[in-house]
């Protein structure tokens, strides 16, 4: 397509995209606004990337930066993989401590039996890279520190959006996405609403230098009761550690964060001793951060990433869906815009994919964000992981997002854990006396 609104030429002049037509508007240059212009480019198509950060190098401070192993397919479709290994981002494996004992940092495997990994990388160092790619993408015009002002509706379909800003112009568009994250702006000016879930915890986090682990350079978590404890080792030598824990624990840790965090860490076995450890940055602390949802399209509008979902932090879900979500709107959009096709069958087929790759974990996380303890199956789960390989890998394959709850919980599986539970003897790093 390559239709122009006509501007004043002092207006023209001024903005040198200001007459420019694109096939895609993508509100927001983070994970899913990058992966979706990036990608949509690839197809051949005209994009136009709106990001309010006037600067290329701009990164997410509130982030802990576990990239679960369900994007590594779409970061290698990218060609960012190369890019942020170079850069010092460790493949990540993780191993999980419960009261039933470490479940072990076996591999993840995909559908065709292969071991994946995901990715540890600071926000600091991904962001600016796939920034950096996708603006360098031939086809995809960059408008960097603006924001999309208003949307012009013709016949229920926005076909013009208005840009304010570092720069002003008008672009006629057939799609417009909203990946403009958790409170997503352009939702408002559309008037899509998202839908709110509580969330009963509080997070802190911390990045530091030289820790020291005890259980090798993987990640690990502690999940003892409503007590969850982390450790992400990443590129250049920084090591994430991060607390959660509920609201009725805030004001106490928030007396003294720093303090807070070194205590509550090392209260877990095996865990690091931070006191040799150089602090790098401050506490980050969230205290409310409850889970939002909305409709994955409305008239010829999408939504990816965060200001489609925005979970919980807790199980380090949400960057992994940001890359998957854009990959499958690329997917399910790219024929109908090559081929000047109406859009609504391909939204609607765009909207079916996120329900069934993305609902159950949904209500898994939703559902947990209410409670302090695990419920009966995630205590099997978590009781034969610690046992048995074969146990171990089908919680690995879930928390990796690579199968849903459905998998995870299936008739043949609970019964297969039952009798690992009932045939093998506790694990040696199990402490029966601790929550769950
Ligand atoms: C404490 C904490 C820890 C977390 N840890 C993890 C973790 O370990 N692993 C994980 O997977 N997830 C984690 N997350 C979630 C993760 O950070 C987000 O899910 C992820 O950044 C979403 O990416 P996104 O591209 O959808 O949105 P964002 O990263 O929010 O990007 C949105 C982009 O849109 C831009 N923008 C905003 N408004 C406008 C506008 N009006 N116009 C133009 N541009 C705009 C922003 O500047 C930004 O560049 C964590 C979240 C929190 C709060």
């Amino acid at each position: 397509m390559n239709r122009s609104i006509p501007l004043s030429s002092e207006t023209a002049a001024r903005h040198k995209h200001a007459d420019s037509s694109f096939d895609v508007v993508i509100a927001g240059a983070g994970i899913a606004g990058c992966t979706a212009a990036r990608l949509f480019a690839l197809e051949g198509l005209h994009v136009a990337l709106v990001e309010h950060h006037a600067k290329e190098d701009a990164y997410k401070q509130l982030c802990t930066h576990f990239i679960q192993p369900s994007a590594t397919p779409t970061i290698r479709r990218l060609g960012l993989d190369c890019l942020i290994e170079e850069a010092g981002a460790i493949r990540n494996n993780i191993n999980i401590w419960t009261r039933y004992g470490w479940i072990g940092n076996l591999s993840p495997v995909d559908k065709d039996g292969m071991e994946l990994f995901g990715y540890n990388v600071q926000r600091r160092t991904l962001d600016p890279i796939l920034r950096r790619l996708a603006v360098t993408t031939p086809s995809v015009t960059s408008f960097l520190g603006c924001h999309v002002q208003r949307l012009v509706e013709q016949q229920g379909e926005v076909k013009r959006v208005e840009l304010a800003g570092m720069d002003s112009a008008v672009l006629q568009t057939r799609l417009v996405v909203g990946a403009d994250g958790r409170s997503s702006p352009l939702a408002t000016i559309a008037g899509v609403k998202a839908v709110s879930t509580p969330n009963t915890r509080f997070a802190a986090s911390a990045a530091y230098r030289g820790v020291r682990l005890v259980r090798g350079t993987c990640s690990q978590i502690w999940m003892r009761g409503p007590k969850m404890g982390y450790i992400f080792p990443n590129d250049d030598g920084i090591t994430v550690v991060a607390y959660m824990s509920t609201k009725d624990a805030f004001e106490e840790f928030h007396l003294s964060p720093r303090d807070s965090l070194t205590r509550a860490i090392v209260s877990f076995p095996d865990a690091p001793d931070l006191s040799t450890a150089i602090p790098a940055g401050r506490v980050l602390m969230v205290k409310d951060y409850p889970n939002l949802s909305r409709r994955a399209s409305a008239r010829n509008i999408a939504f990816v990433g965060d200001a489609l979902m925005s979970l919980d932090s807790l199980p380090g879900v949400s960057c992994g869906f940001a890359f998957q979500t854009a990959e499958w709107l690329v997917d399910a959009l790219t024929p109908a815009l090559r081929d000047d096709r109406p859009l609504r069958g391909a939204l609607g087929c765009y909207t079916r994919t996120v329900s069934r790759r993305l609902y159950g974990h949904r209500f898994f996380v939703r559902d947990m964000a209410r409670r302090r303890k695990f419920n009966v199956l995630e205590r099997l789960a978590f009781a034969a992981a610690a046992q048995d390989d074969w146990a171990s890998r089908q919680v690995h394959n879930f928390a990796a997002r690579l199968n849903g709850p459905a998998q995870l919980l299936a008739p043949q599986a609970v019964l297969r854990m039952l009798w690992v539970c009932m045939s093998r003897p506790a694990s040696s790093s199990a402490q029966r006396d601790a929550p769950v």
